[in-house]
């Protein structure tokens, strides 16, 4: 089974209004003892594994100096063993890369990127807080073709508020324009604390998930969705104009009267999310795109080989604040606290903060809705050998109940995979085996 490194780098320029990931504002200060706490937290990386895959997520990676990242890159190399054919993603954001940057990543070993795109609305993307335009979200991805790296994935966000089918499908029209390798299409999820949060007030209804953005734990990240109340509660009135005004001087006062309890910003409703997920998948399809798992798509042969790793629940190590590592059926989890995770490496302790078994009953429901998310589904075959139990004995009452309902089947006598239906209600399943 492969072993996978994940690297944390928990900065980024400013924070998007959706954003609950483990990130603070970037200073050069920050970055120069955050990288030597990192360093030296990788020297303690078991030796053991040959990884085949790394992945540099945040945060925002690329918002690190030319030499900090790229010295951070070539001292994982050298501590630790990779795979010849290893497979090793930074992300990044427009907004904080150019060519000299890609050429140095693309030197010291970096063969995949994922940029966050989100929308190439501009409206939408001032809405989100994000830190770039649409065109130079274009220039990122070019630049990158230019620096010669073959395999480049854009990330996108729909169910924006306020975003219609229309938007929706130039985004997709104009991202496969620009002939990526992958795509990843996320539906907005309002977590909790975050600025959103704040504006949808009462207009939401968030069935949180477990995700994240451009990292590790986008690969656990759960399609929820957020249900809306009906059509006449759609946010037709969002002055994006005003709104953008507001967010860049960041007029707080201004913000308040925008969303204040009266005046929340609304949700679209779940009809609208499934439609543009929905096309999201035809059209994408019909681009020679492969869906391989809910919310991503890649030309054959492109898979994000890290995160199929983690849906199969195979092993992986993480450094830097709040990674999680795999190991054994132990799932070690590092402190969040960036002052916490400096002083305890630079003293010589472990960052690890909490750890658990994943056995028994847990792995079962782990593999199963894990499994499921990759549209080939659970071999079941393979299940039975792994975890010596048989899938659909166990698992008979909720597998009967979901067949009943359209949602999931068996495939080739063998497979056990969500419907077309299934995908578009995946929540729905995931519950059922949790
Ligand atoms: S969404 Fe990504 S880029 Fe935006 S603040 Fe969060 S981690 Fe940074």
């Amino acid at each position: 089974m492969p072993v996978s490194l994940y690297v944390h780098i928990p900065f980024c320029v400013k924070r998007c209004i959706y954003c609950d990931f483990v990130s603070g504002i970037y200073s050069p200060e920050k970055e120069a003892a955050y990288l030597e706490t990192l360093k030296k937290e990788i020297l303690n990386v078991s030796k053991e594994p040959v990884f085949s895959t790394l992945y540099i997520g945040g945060g925002t990676p690329t918002v690190l100096s030319t030499e900090g990242i790229t010295d951070l890159i070539r001292h994982i190399f050298k501590n630790l063993s990779f795979a010849e054919n290893y497979e090793a993603t930074i992300e990044a954001n427009p907004g904080t890369i150019n060519s000299e940057k890609l050429n140095a990543l693309f030197s010291s070993g970096i063969n995949r990127i994922s940029i966050g795109v989100q929308s190439f609305n501009d409206s939408e993307l001032n809405f989100l807080g994000r830190i770039h335009k649409s065109d130079e979200a274009e220039e990122a991805v070019l630049l990158a073709k230019k620096t010669g790296l073959k395999n480049i994935g854009i990330d996108l966000i729909y169910g924006i508020p306020g975003q219609d089918i229309e938007s929706w499908k130039r985004t997709l029209q104009k991202t496969v324009s620009l002939k990526p390798t992958h795509i990843s299409t996320y539906e907005l999820t309002v977590e909790e604390g975050t600025v959103l949060y704040e504006y949808m007030g009462e207009n939401i209804y968030a069935e949180n998930n477990t995700g994240s953005h451009e990292n590790q734990m986008h690969a656990e990240n759960s399609h929820s969705r957020i249900s809306g109340k009906p059509d006449s509660l759609l946010s037709e009135s969002i002055n994006y104009n005003e709104l953008d005004s507001c967010l860049r001087r960041n007029d707080k006062k201004r913000q308040k009267r925008m969303f204040s309890e009266q005046n929340k910003l609304k949700s679209l409703d779940e009809d609208k999310i499934i439609e543009m997920y929905d096309y999201a998948i035809d059209f994408l399809k019909s681009q020679c795109f492969m869906h391989y798992e809910i919310s991503n798509f890649a030309l054959p042969d492109y898979f994000c080989r890290h995160n199929v790793n983690y849906w199969d629940r195979g092993e992986y190590c993480g450094a830097g604040l709040a990674a999680h590592s795999f190991i054994n059926g132990k799932r070690f989890y590092n402190t969040d606290n960036l002052k916490d995770y400096v002083k305890t490496i630079l003293s010589g302790k472990t960052p690890v903060r909490k750890s658990e078994d994943i056995t028994g009953d847990k792995a079962l429901s782990e593999a199963i809705f894990l499994g499921l998310r990759k549209t080939q589904g659970v071999n079941l075959e393979e299940f039975g050998k792994k975890y010596g139990r048989d899938l659909l004995a166990v698992c008979r009452k909720e597998i009967k109940e979901l067949q009943e309902a359209g949602l999931i089947e068996i495939a080739d006598s063998n497979l056990l995979r969500l419907t077309r239906k299934g995908i578009l209600l995946s929540n729905e399943v995931f519950v059922k085996f949790m």
